[in-house]
């Protein structure tokens, strides 16, 4: 099945009590034992199995096509407990471009934990050859990236890490797996935030993990979760899943609106650069397009000036929305760089396009920079 009838059919069977196409939340933290000790249906307490989130995980499995899902309470406990899966003295090679809450992760809890952390540009494979060491055990990559819109090669990155004995995790929370299947290029593991555009409306948080295969990491994984407990609330689940029926939908019209709207920004005389890997004057856009079927809705701009310029700008608009985190159905702007620990250029303002009509959200963008 193609990915807009698996979000709407997988692991979503009517409700054998009511008839319901809709599945009901199941808020039970326990389940009843028969008389012979069994669980009938498999399930004995919630912090190791619930049927929401279960159906969530079976669709997320498919759409990335891989072989285990687990589902977890935000994208950065995702992403945490794939560094709690390694052991002290690992090496981990992050991106420079990074999702900043992550990059402060490694270096305030993991780094003191017993890993080491090399940060490195993740586009130049000399660099990443020259950086792994014999006790780097990950690669992580963000492709595109957040907010600079890199975008590294997937394919390359997986053969350079198996080749040293190393697992390559990609954060796809951009592109989704409607515009890409990292899976199917050869990572290991696929991350998200779900918060983002699975779950599509900014009403919920949820982070993703999918492997490709069984490992030692997926098997640790499995014990992290349940011995921690760091898992998304059925209700948060069911969003989920209700948001993913429209995901390709939505998707293709972020596409659309970003693509005009970096086109338009690219002539503007306020603008130095629009960063986005639909552009052709992107630095990767063909390989953008080898690897990416939709370039999806983020886009960054540098604006002609600094931080005073840029934050003028978004104080004139009256459509975009001022405020953080991308992938839902409003137009969201935001100066990176005033974020703590953010890396981002003091000129640089990162859009998340939305699902508004395209001209009243150009019509916005040129009356705050002609201001
Ligand atoms: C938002 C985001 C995260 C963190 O996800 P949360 O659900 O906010 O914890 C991680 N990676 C990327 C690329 C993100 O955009």
């Amino acid at each position: 099945m193609k990915p807009e009838t698996i979000a709407i059919h997988t692991a979503q069977p009517i409700d054998p009590a009511t008839g319901a196409i809709v599945p009901p939340i199941v808020l039970s933290t326990t389940f009843e034992r028969a008389p012979d000790g069994t669980f009938p249906a498999d399930y004995e307490y919630a912090r190791d199995n619930n049927p929401n989130r279960e159906a969530l995980e079976k669709v997320m499995m498919k759409l990335e096509q891989g072989t285990k899902a687990f589902a977890w309470a935000s994208g950065s406990v995702a992403m945490m407990s794939v560094f709690q899966a390694l052991s002290p003295n690992d090496h981990v090679l992050a991106p420079t471009d990074l999702y900043h809450g992550i990059r402060v992760m490694l270096l305030e809890l993991f780094v003191p934990w017993g890993l080491s952390v090399d940060f490195v540009d993740m586009t130049d494979l000399n660099a990443v050859e020259e950086t792994i060491r014999p006790e780097t055990r990950l690669l992580v990559l963000e492709s595109p990236s957040n907010p600079q819109m890199l975008i590294a090669n997937i394919s390359a990155l997986a053969d350079l890490a198996h080749a040293n004995n190393a697992y390559l995790v990609v954060d796809n929370t951009i592109a989704t797996p409607i515009f890409q299947t990292p899976l199917t290029l050869g990572a290991d593991f696929v991350v998200h935030a779900t918060t983002k555009y699975l779950g599509g409306h900014s009403d919920v948080m949820g982070g993703m993990l999918v492997a490709r295969e069984h490992n030692p990491i997926v098997e640790k994984l499995e014990f992290i979760r349940t011995i921690g407990g760091a898992i998304p609330a059925p209700f948060s689940c069911w969003l989920t899943l209700r948001g993913i029926q429209t995901l390709a939908h939505r998707m293709r019209f972020h596409a659309e609106n970003a693509q005009t709207i970096a086109e338009h920004l690219e002539s503007h005389s306020a603008i130095e650069a629009v960063l986005y890997p639909g552009l052709s004057s992107h630095p990767s856009h063909s390989l953008a397009n080898q690897q990416m079927s939709g370039f999806s809705g983020v886009l960054s701009v540098l604006v002609k000036g600094g931080s005073e310029k840029a934050l003028s700008i978004i104080a004139n608009l009256q459509v975009i929305l001022r405020a953080t985190s991308f992938g839902g159905t409003h137009t969201l702007v935001e100066h990176r760089a005033s974020i703590p620990n953010s890396t981002a250029p003091d000129n640089l303002l990162r859009f998340s396009i939305g699902l508004e009509h395209v001209d009243d959200l150009i019509a916005d963008l040129h009356q705050a920079l002609d201001k």
